[in-house]
């Protein structure tokens, strides 16, 4: 019987395993995620902390869906590295598993970067269930947000802020927003919309370093000197492939039009395969890929995926 490994439980993992149970029945699936949840809807976690929306809402799938399609999940279970040739992946505890076709759906880190004083804890990035939490679980009245960087989760992690009463700073390190994406028009309509939410707008902040008390962010560091301080301090800045468990730095770039990496039996799709290069996530085309990259696993046709991989970065586009 083959045994599949699933590594990442979000849009494009959880829809891989999806169709590869649907074509092989018989099949052995397991899905491993490092966070502590079944597969939750990212676009919702503003809405979630901003208190306008209940947990009920975020919940992709419930523990139920796993039993029924058969998969073995392992939740908080992180993979720490891999044996490409011996196919089998180490876990952060120290236990192995075995593959035969192995998908990579981890998506990217978001994270500081270089600024010093990235590494400090309390820096929000505003990825996962557990940083909307942390916002929701503050009576943002009274209080202060500060946001760093550009793109769609620094603007999510705004309108979390406002929504949820904070007064909020969003520091934008570029003269207008989000100008890989937005032109001057649109980029002019959002900064509109994030000045009526509430938010205070700095266009062009240079963010030299992340202040810390106690070991702790409480807020960043402007050319300068000068320091804005806030009781939630996010950051937004960077955008990685998740494929430290991988030996080779660049691997998001290169997958073929069957998803298949340069390593036998190891597949990979979603938003990890955008790299590092664009700064966007798209739901939407993790969903498609998820659902063509469990074709691909089955070793079934790929009915729909891209012909060609964009000029600039390779991805899909
Ligand atoms: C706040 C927010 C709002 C968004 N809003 C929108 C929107 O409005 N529209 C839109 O198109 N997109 C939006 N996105 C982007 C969208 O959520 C992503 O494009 C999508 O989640 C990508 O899916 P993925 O499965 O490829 O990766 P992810 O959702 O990032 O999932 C990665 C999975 O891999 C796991 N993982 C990573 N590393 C390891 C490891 N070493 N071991 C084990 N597990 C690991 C993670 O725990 C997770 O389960 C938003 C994202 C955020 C954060």
């Amino acid at each position: 019987m083959a045994r599949y490994l699933i590594v990442g439980n979000g849009v494009t993992g959880m829809r891989a395993a999806e169709m590869l149970r649907r074509r092989r029945d018989d099949a052995e699936i397991t899905v491993v995620t490092e966070e502590a949840y079944p597969f939750y809807r990212r676009p919702q976690l503003a809405d979630f902390a901003s208190g306008s929306v209940g947990e009920a809402r975020l919940w992709g799938k419930r523990k139920e869906f796993y039993q029924e399609q058969r998969l073995d999940v392992r939740l908080s279970s992180r993979v720490a590295g891999v044996d490409v040739a011996a196919q089998k992946v180490t876990f952060g505890d120290g236990t192995t598993l075995s593959y035969d076709a192995m998908l990579v759906a981890t998506g990217r880190r978001l994270s500081a970067g270089g600024l010093q004083g990235g590494d400090l804890a309390g820096i929000n990035c505003f990825k996962t269930l557990d940083e909307a939490r942390a916002i929701r679980g503050l009576d943002g009245a009274g209080q202060t947000g500060l946001v760093y960087g550009n793109g769609l989760v620094a603007l999510e992690m705004v309108r979390a802020l406002t929504g949820a009463g904070f007064k909020t700073t969003y520091l934008v390190p570029t003269e207008r927003l989000w100008p890989e994406v937005l032109d001057q028009d649109a980029a002019e309509i959002a900064a509109a919309r994030v000045r009526a939410s509430g938010a205070e707008l700095v266009l062009g902040a240079a963010v030299e370093a992340v202040e810390g008390r106690d070991g702790r962010a409480v807020g960043l560091v402007l050319a300068g000197g000068d320091k804005v301080l806030a009781d939630v301090v996010g950051v937004c800045a960077e955008y990685t492939p998740a494929v430290d468990f991988l030996p080779e730095e660049g691997f998001g770039f290169k997958v073929d039009a069957r998803f298949a990496t340069p390593w036998q039996g190891i597949y990979a799709a979603g938003d990890v395969t955008v790299g590092s290069a664009k700064n966007y996530f798209n739901w939407l085309r993790s969903w498609r890929q998820g659902a063509a990259a469990g074709a691909a696993l089955a070793g079934d046709a790929v009915e729909g995926a891209p012909r060609s991989t964009c000029s600039t970065c390779r991805c899909w586009a």
